[in-house]
């Protein structure tokens, strides 16, 4: 069994979620109790997206600064840094770790989708990828904290100074079924491990829909000396229109199975049915593959997620009766 990104402190795997920053006062006001009923379950963290070029940047600090102030839970900020200089990343690093956050999921982004084809590369900006934007955020944090989270220099078992009061994971994404724009899964799989050097200590995968596909990307990525635990991301599906926005997003082409399954089914309950279904055996699957916990993308609800742990019993047992 891989070793989990968090230490085992019971029997359950540890399990964390996804949410998006709302966009609207209701949907503000639907999450925070979406939030409180996954905090429930004590995950090891809930991250929150980021739009490339910044354009969530206030809603998803508020996100976090709700996980940060109402709940036990640790947040974890989506940041990318396509498009910006040196200078604007290193104050968006400093602006979150000035509101209390210190675990980051550190992510390239996408391009904007009206770059000129024949440059692609134009709007990348300073950071060209992100095991740069990984460097600096350990750099900011350094010169924040020159003393970090250690002892007084030289004097061990001295009074621990600067210690920060949540533990810190700089993580970042893998891609099992590759990256829409490598030429190879050898590709991604170079770009993981330039990832951990730079610094990163925790993997989350993109989507994907057949346990193998992880489970092989996991011993490619140890054959070619990747260390970090691989948090395999998994994302029950509900409605077919979902899922078709799903595949058009990250270029991860669905089961047929699945994608027929919810076509075909008229009854949304019976669709949510599919979906939780073929979630919960992907998840127990994984599990059973040796993944180290499961990352379950939410879509800002907690039904399905929550009934998806519950159906392989990685709830926990005291807050799952209490439901
Ligand atoms: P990188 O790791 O920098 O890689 C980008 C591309 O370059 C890949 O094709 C990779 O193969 C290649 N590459 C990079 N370095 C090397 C190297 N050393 N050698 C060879 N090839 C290399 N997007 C958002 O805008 N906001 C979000 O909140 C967000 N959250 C996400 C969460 C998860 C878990 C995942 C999986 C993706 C998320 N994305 C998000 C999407 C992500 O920003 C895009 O997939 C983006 O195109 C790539 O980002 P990256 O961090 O993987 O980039």
């Amino acid at each position: 069994t891989e070793q989990g990104p968090d230490s085992p402190t019971a029997s359950r795997p540890p399990v964390s979620f996804e949410l998006f920053p709302p966009r609207t006062d209701s949907a503000a006001l639907a999450l925070g109790r979406t939030i409180d009923r996954l905090a429930e379950v004590r995950p090891a963290f809930i991250s929150v997206t980021f739009g490339a070029g910044g354009s969530t940047r206030d809603r998803s600090l508020t996100v976090l600064r709700y996980l940060l102030e109402h709940t036990e839970v640790e947040p974890m900020a989506h940041l990318t840094c396509v498009g910006s200089t040196h200078a604007e990343a290193n104050r968006l690093v400093r602006e979150f770790l000035d509101a209390g956050i210190t675990s980051f999921l550190a992510l390239r982004g996408d391009p904007p989708a009206d770059v000129d084809p024949a440059d692609p590369d134009a709007g990348l900006g300073e950071l060209r990828s992100a095991a740069e934007l990984v460097q600096l955020i350990h750099r900011v944090q350094e010169e924040r904290e020159p003393f970090g989270t250690t002892t007084v220099s030289g004097v061990p078992g001295a009074a621990r100074i600067g210690a920060r009061p949540r533990p810190e994971r700089v993580a970042v994404a893998a891609f099992p079924t590759g990256h829409p724009r490598s030429r190879n899964l050898g590709q991604d799989i170079d770009a993981l491990l330039a990832k951990e050097i730079a610094g990163a200590n925790l993997a989350i995968t993109q989507l994907f829909w057949h346990a193998d596909h992880y489970l092989d990307f996991v011993e490619r990525a140890r054959a070619a000396g990747v260390t970090i635990p691989i948090l395999p991301g998994i994302m029950p599906v509900t409605t077919p229109a979902r899922l078709a926005r799903l595949t058009e997003l990250t270029g991860v082409i669905p089961p047929a199975e699945l994608e027929i399954g919810l076509e075909v089914e008229p009854d949304p309950d019976a669709q949510t049915e599919l979906g939780i279904a073929y979630a919960a055996r992907l998840v127990g699957d994984v599990l059973a593959g040796g993944a180290p916990g499961v990352h379950l993308y939410t879509f800002n609800r907690h039904e399905a997620v929550l009934e998806v742990l519950e159906r392989v019993g990685a709830t926990d047992e005291r807050t799952a009766s209490e439901r």
